[in-house]
């Protein structure tokens, strides 16, 4: 490879920056040239393409977002966006590509590869729901994030005896609402992978724990389940205790990522690098067992992952 493209797609996440940075600042050692590419698979297609230099991605490491921009293309799912976007790498000269994003991007990274495009997937989402690794960018700071924030609604929700619905991200996955049920030690967690929708069983076990003199009951609900706002109103009809619904939302999406997401997205970007390097493409960085480890893009895509029963077992043990 002469000259390394990157860019970030999807839902954006704290680190993404330490990851181009390290992108960028890794081919540059390795004497090859760094194209940005704007706001994902839509920039592409429309040749939002500029020079990259080390100075480009000064002062970003510590800054959530990403300074490439994000965006969601729907021409890309086609096999004429697909080769639109083949036919642009060659124009300038791109021969390697970085993409940042979640399974959605690494489908598109994989469409690429097919058309001669060296590429290789960083597992950039707050949801950690990317099956081949135990690690993605922007879940640390994201779970930080809403740790603190739950700290705040439970003080609140402590002094007026309240029960309070607290809503985090996770489309399908409930692996922020899990972290936080645990660090927050939340009375209920409602994952998508778990909840029965038996409503019933949540009002007993609230009603239970105030009779045995519990302040406050905190129910942790993942975005995936939604609807805390009705949740609320019934459980107070039912309970006769006030109960307020709070949606984090995109809160969770921004911030300084934390220290370890700044470490693993910049130890990511530079293997990214190397492995294109080596002549490798198709291929997903991934940190599994407590390794650096990479696997073919359709492979990673066809594995699956689901929330550790035991954890949860665990994480619902210690509030009983
Ligand atoms: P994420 O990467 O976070 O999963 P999306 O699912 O929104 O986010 O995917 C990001 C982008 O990747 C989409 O807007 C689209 O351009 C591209 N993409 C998604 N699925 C495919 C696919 N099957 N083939 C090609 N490109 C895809």
């Amino acid at each position: 490879v002469k000259t390394i493209g990157v860019l970030t797609s999807g839902g954006d996440a704290p680190g993404m920056n330490a990851a181009i940075r390290a992108v960028v600042r890794t081919a540059i050692h390795k004497g090859l040239e760094v194209k940005g590419i704007m706001r994902g698979y839509a920039g592409l297609l429309q040749e939002e393409i500029v020079d990259m230099t080390s100075t480009s991605v000064s002062d970003i490491i510590h800054r959530g977002g990403t300074i490439l921009y994000t965006a969601r293309c729907q021409e890309f799912t086609t096999a004429e966006g697909q080769k639109k976007g083949a036919d642009i790498c060659k124009k300038h000269g791109i021969d390697g590509l970085v993409v940042i994003g979640g399974d959605g991007s690494f489908r598109g990274a994989g469409k690429l590869s097919a058309l001669g495009i060296n590429t290789i997937g960083l597992p950039g989402t707050i949801d950690l729901d990317i099956a081949c690794t135990d690690y993605t960018i922007g879940f640390d700071t994201a779970v930080n994030t809403a740790m603190e924030a739950i700290d705040k609604v439970r003080d609140t929700s402590t002094s007026h005896e309240r029960c309070s619905i607290i809503e985090v991200m996770g489309r399908n996955a409930g692996y922020i609402a899990l972290w936080c049920g645990f660090a927050n030690g939340a009375e209920d967690i409602l994952l998508p992978e778990r909840y029965d929708g038996d409503e019933q069983a949540l009002i007993n076990r609230i009603i239970e724990n105030r009779k045995r003199g519990k302040k406050h009951h905190i129910i942790i609900n993942a975005e995936g389940i939604g609807h805390s706002s009705s949740m609320a109103k019934r459980i107070e009809a039912a309970t006769g205790i006030e109960t307020r619904a709070t949606i984090l939302g995109h809160m969770q999406r921004g911030g300084a990522p934390t220290c370890k997401d700044r470490v693993y997205a910049s130890i990511m970007g530079a293997k990214a690098v190397e492995l294109l390097c080596k002549g490798e493409s198709n291929r997903i960085v991934a940190y599994k067992h407590g390794e650096y480890v990479d696997f073919d893009i359709q492979e990673a895509l066809n594995m699956h992952k689901d929330i550790p029963e035991d954890q949860y077992q665990i994480s619902r043990m210690l509030v009983r």
